[in-house]
């Protein structure tokens, strides 16, 4: 019976092994260095603010990995053995495979900073970070505070995971805004206040030169690139982005770059060998999107297609358009389309936000052809099969804004703000456009 054997037991490797379940009999292996069990990555700050137990993160009880005769090693591969089809592990056994899917994830970057192997000084990444984080900053005792470097989306979940046990942070961000490479100046203004008004003592255009040991090894102080302050902490929050975690590969014949190199059916160079999730990087990014994306549905959506491919039913991956969701603190972000930071050339803008400052929609189209090119909203959760439809019909920004009754789920939010938004475009564009009544039947039924 063919083996498939799986690295990373996270959303992709997982998903991997569900559905070749599904589609056959082969024999197939998880392995992971990390956990015993599948767990939810995105969940983990929960388990920090005490919402969730850690069991609760994950989706499968324990018995459904025998029940569907998938079995589990807890073990760290050292190194591929491609020739001879075998994995070679750290603690020093070996396991053949017949065909290979690795989903090793991403680990956190880290830029050489002097102490950034010090005890306090982690991640926000794996199980262990949640576990240190226990050790090191349970509460406002023993960590007086913490530093937080790098301004992005895992960042600002520690930020708030911190503020939620009443620890004092300091965040140093690179950006002279937050997120400004990938936010609008507007969006991006609005997530500084968010910020501010939780008592996150935020540093602007500031960088970390280095972190302080005391006589334990353990951080006691970081410096300012900028300012030469030395700040006191008892935590070093290390989330400036992620890369491929591909040491996996490292003195093997499989072709990398960032990541792991592979076509649009998830094979690597070596035939057999399929790489899927955030350690994948494709040849050629697909139309607009990055060539590594380290996002949780793609994760999914990679595992599903390449377990297609092994149960003989060659699949290219084609990940649709793109979407994206996060937290900022209270704010929820959902992306939908393409909302460039800078509006390309042949882009016009709209936007709205609230005087709150805690809601905003911003959404892009193309200036000459009217079409709807993407939609970013702060505060306000719209519907992600109704932009779906409204991307692959090209439907223009006119159509979007008369059905925003279709779009969101929030009953609320047609009763306070969409005669509202809808005014501004009409005031900003000499337009008359007329709010349409919710007409859930006629726009899904097709
Ligand atoms: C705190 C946090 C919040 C996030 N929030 C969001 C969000 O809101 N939305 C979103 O879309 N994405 C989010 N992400 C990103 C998302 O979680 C990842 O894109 C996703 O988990 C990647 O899944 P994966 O299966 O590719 O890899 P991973 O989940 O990283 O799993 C890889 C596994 O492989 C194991 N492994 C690696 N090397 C070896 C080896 N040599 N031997 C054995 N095992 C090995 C690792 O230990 C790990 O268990 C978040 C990530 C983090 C850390």
């Amino acid at each position: 019976m063919e083996h498939i054997v799986i690295i990373g037991n996270g959303i992709s490797g997982v998903t991997a092994a569900r559905h070749i379940r599904k589609l056959s009999d082969k024999k197939i292996t998880i392995v992971s260095a990390e956990s015993d069990y599948f767990f939810s990555r995105t969940a983990l700050m929960y388990v920090y603010m005490g919402h969730l137990k850690f069991e609760h993160t994950q989706p499968y009880e324990n018995w459904f990995w025998k029940k569907n005769r998938i079995e589990l090693k807890k073990g760290y591969v050292d190194k591929i053995d491609a020739k001879n089809n075998t994995l070679l592990f750290a603690e020093g056994d070996s396991l053949k495979y017949d065909k290979l899917i690795i989903a090793t994830g991403s680990k956190p970057n880290k830029f050489g900073w002097p102490g950034q192997e010090l005890k306090g000084v982690q991640g926000l990444y794996t199980k262990q970070d949640l576990e240190n984080l226990e050790l090191y900053a349970p509460n406002n005792k023993i960590c007086k505070r913490a530093v937080i470097v790098g301004g992005g989306l895992i960042g600002i979940e520690l930020a708030e995971m911190l503020h939620s046990r009443h620890i004092p942070v300091t965040f140093l961000v690179r950006e002279s805004s937050f997120w400004n490479g990938v936010l609008p100046s507007e969006e991006s203004a609005m997530i500084n206040k968010e910020i501010l008004s939780n008592g996150i003592d935020l540093r602007l255009s500031y960088n970390l030169k280095e972190i302080i040991s005391d006589e334990n090894g353990q951080v006691k102080s970081i410096i300012i690139q900028e300012s030469g302050e030395e700040i006191s902490c008892d935590l070093v929050g290390l989330t400036a982005g992620v890369s491929p975690n591909i040491d996996v590969v490292k003195n093997s014949d499989i072709e990398t770059g960032k990541g792991i190199k592979v076509n649009r059916f998830l094979e690597t160079n070596i035939p057999n060998i399929y790489a899927i999730g955030d350690c994948a990087e494709q040849h050629e990014a697909i139309g607009n999107r990055r060539p590594i994306e380290a996002v949780w549905y793609t994760g999914r959506m990679m595992g599903e297609t390449v377990a297609q491919t092994i149960c003989y039913n060659k699949i290219e991956y084609k990940p649709g358009h793109w979407f994206n969701s996060a937290k900022f603190f209270d704010i929820e972000y959902q992306t939908y389309g393409w909302v460039w930071a800078q509006p390309k050339e042949n882009e016009e803008r709209f936007y709205w936000e609230h005087e709150s400052s805690k809601k905003c929609i911003h959404i892009s189209y193309d200036k000459n052809t009217r079409e709807f090119i993407g939609i970013n909203n702060f505060g306000i959760r719209m519907r992600h099969e109704f932009f779906d439809k409204v991307l692959t019909e090209k439907k223009t920004i006119e159509y979007v804004l008369e059905h925003l009754a279709d779009a969101n789920f929030d009953p609320e939010f047609y009763k306070l703000h969409e005669k509202e938004i809808v005014a501004k475009f009409n005031t900003e564009n000499s337009t008359n456009i007329q709010l349409k009544k919710k007409s859930w039947k006629r726009i899904f039924s097709a």
